[in-house]
């Protein structure tokens, strides 16, 4: 290795990062983790607004790379609190003693490769420079916050609020005329808590989302003690999903099936709540009819709950469900019968402006005391774009992705040698289970620098060829799904400008099957340099 201060840096203190740092320092790797919030948890250090919970269950939103913690660990809920997934993190970091490798309130602003050291160069925003054999990207697949451009947006005196950035002191929005611009997962989280407290909730939808029940409630005792016991039985078997979730897919068609059975599968899967919903029949994001029969089914139960007719009508989805990530809530839909809120529907008469206190819409001003963007992110691309990132000929990864993100299994990057990225576009990631996505990834590349340090080899980048292939793969098994057919942040439809390309790969273990048979050719698609 090149003279350098230490073997890897790794950007970002989330989850992955967090392991990462873990897995690289127990197999004696010198590791630096740069983080540019002021503590650690990521996603759950960021999105702390009202109503903010996994929509994952808690025992399979967990790590699993140690028996221990997974067994000392107690979960009070179903779906966790973002609170107590940040206690969860903290208490992570404080077992395995990662935070003094820790370094908080750091941006990274540039890392620049150096062909003839083969070392990265990291430079922060305040300055410092930092040398690494090896740059871990942990910067997270939905950190970088998407506020759009409306005109009058620096107009606007009132408080401003994005979900993923939400302040430590919680505001207090009572006896207040509130607005909610965004009606995707943390919109769909939040409204309902925003309601309860506000004088006047106004919430602004371009696209209505498809919500399930979450159907929270404490653990019962007696699933608890039987997922803990056989921790490593359940574990295996999510794997073998393709989302990396236990219960995930029904092997029958819905097409297959006549209306009652239909019915009847659907009504058990709402019964039972959560985003297994979309696993209901194989055939649900292939084949449009069938499709159709699960979207009518939610609209149905939506136009049971809403009292309004009209309202209920401008709440429905008419697009494939499960095209957009879709939602878990608690009381989403109820909340639209109180006589505190009002849905302003922006698709048919969009936002014109905003004015010093208020949002102008259809010739009408509503005035606002605040103002909440549920309005998501730059996904998949967004934070690594914002660190100036150069490869091979100095060459930028903005640049490179000015097309769209190219990536060789979601993990390595052509031009960038010995850099890789945590559940990068191109994995499966954000269409699986983070957790197990993100350890999967943290490991493999673990694995891999144990072969490069075995090997005494001293670069390793993802070849050309096998990138563009894997691309290609990526994109022709998207195309054969219903998934390109609306405009969703997976797409990156969702960022005006942005690359309409398919970013995440589908199917967990056929992904992991691949990674596996890589690594047994002797990282088959990379080029390794002694
Ligand atoms: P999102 O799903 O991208 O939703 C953003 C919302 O803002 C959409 O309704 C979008 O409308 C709207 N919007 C954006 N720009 C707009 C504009 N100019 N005018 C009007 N409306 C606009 O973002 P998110 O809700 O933050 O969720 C992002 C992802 O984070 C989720 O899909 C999920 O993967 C994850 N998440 C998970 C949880 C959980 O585990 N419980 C909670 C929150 C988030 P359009 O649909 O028309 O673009």
């Amino acid at each position: 290795m090149a003279q350098t201060d230490y073997d890897v840096v790794v950007v970002g203190a989330g989850f992955a990062g967090l392991y990462m740092l873990h897995k690289l320092r127990s197999n004696g790797f010198s590791v630096r983790v740069y983080e540019a919030g002021s503590d650690i948890g990521g996603t759950w250090f960021w999105n702390r607004y009202p109503g903010a919970r996994c929509d994952v269950e808690s025992l399979e939103y967990s790590y699993q790379f140690s028996e221990e913690l997974q067994q000392e660990w107690e979960w009070s809920e179903k779906y966790a609190t973002q609170g107590e997934i940040l206690t969860y993190v903290n208490h992570v970091a404080d077992r395995f003693d990662l935070r003094k490798d820790i370094q908080l309130n750091t941006q990274i602003k540039s890392t620049t490769y150096d062909e003839d050291e083969n070392a990265w160069t990291v430079r922060t925003t305040e300055g410092a420079v930092i040398r690494s054999s090896y740059c871990v990207m942990a910067t997270g697949c939905l950190s970088s916050m998407n506020i759009p451009k409306i005109p009058g947006l620096d107009n606007y005196k009132k408080p401003t609020y994005h979900t993923g950035n939400w302040p430590h002191e919680e505001p207090d929005f009572t006896g207040k005329r509130v607005g909610i611009i965004g009606t995707g997962s943390s919109g769909v989280q939040s409204i309902p808590l925003i309601a309860e407290q506000a004088d006047h909730l106004y919430v602004f939808q371009r696209t209505p989302s498809y919500a399930i029940p979450a159907y929270n409630g404490p653990y019962d005792p007696d699933y608890v003690r039987d997922r803990k016991e056989n921790y490593a039985h359940y574990r295996a078997e999510a794997k073998k999903s393709r989302s990396g979730f236990l219960l995930s897919v029904n092997d029958a068609n819905a097409m297959d099936c006549d209306g009652q059975e239909r019915e009847m599968t659907y009504e058990a899967r709402w019964t039972r709540g959560g985003l297994t919903f979309l696993g209901a029949f194989n055939d649900l994001l292939i084949d449009k009819t069938a499709n159709d029969t699960a979207a009518e089914f939610v609209r149905r139960k939506i136009r049971k709950v809403v009292e309004d007719p009209e309202l209920a009508e401008k709440l429905s989805p008419d697009t494939v469900i499960g095209c957009k990530r879709m939602c878990v809530d608690t009381n989403y839909y109820q909340t639209y019968n109180r006589s505190n809120v009002t849905l302003r529907n922006v698709r048919d008469t969009p936002i014109e402006e905003l004015t010093e206190d208020g949002i102008r819409q259809g010739g009408e001003e509503i005035k606002l005391d605040a103002l909440v963007f549920a309005t998501g992110f730059d996904a998949m691309t967004g934070a690594l774009s914002k660190i100036d990132i150069r490869g091979r000929g100095g060459r930028s990864l903005k640049e490179k992705w000015a097309e769209g993100a190219k990536t060789y299994l979601g993990l390595a990057i052509f031009g960038f040698p010995n850099m890789f990225i945590v559940t990068g576009p191109g994995s499966p990631s954000v269409l699986a289970n983070m957790m197990p996505a993100i350890e999967h990834h943290v490991e493999w590349i673990a694995d891999c620098l144990i072969y490069m340090r075995n090997s005494e080899s001293r670069e390793i980048e993802a070849v050309d060829k096998a990138e563009e292939n894997w691309v290609r793969h990526t994109n022709e098994i998207a195309g054969n799904s219903l998934f390109p057919t609306c405009n969703s942040w997976y797409l990156g439809a969702n960022i005006p400008g942005k690359p309409r390309v398919f970013m995440p790969y589908l199917g967990f273990q056929r992904y992991l099957e691949v990674c596996e048979q890589v690594v047994e050719k002797g990282y088959e698609g990379f080029s390794l340099k002694p």
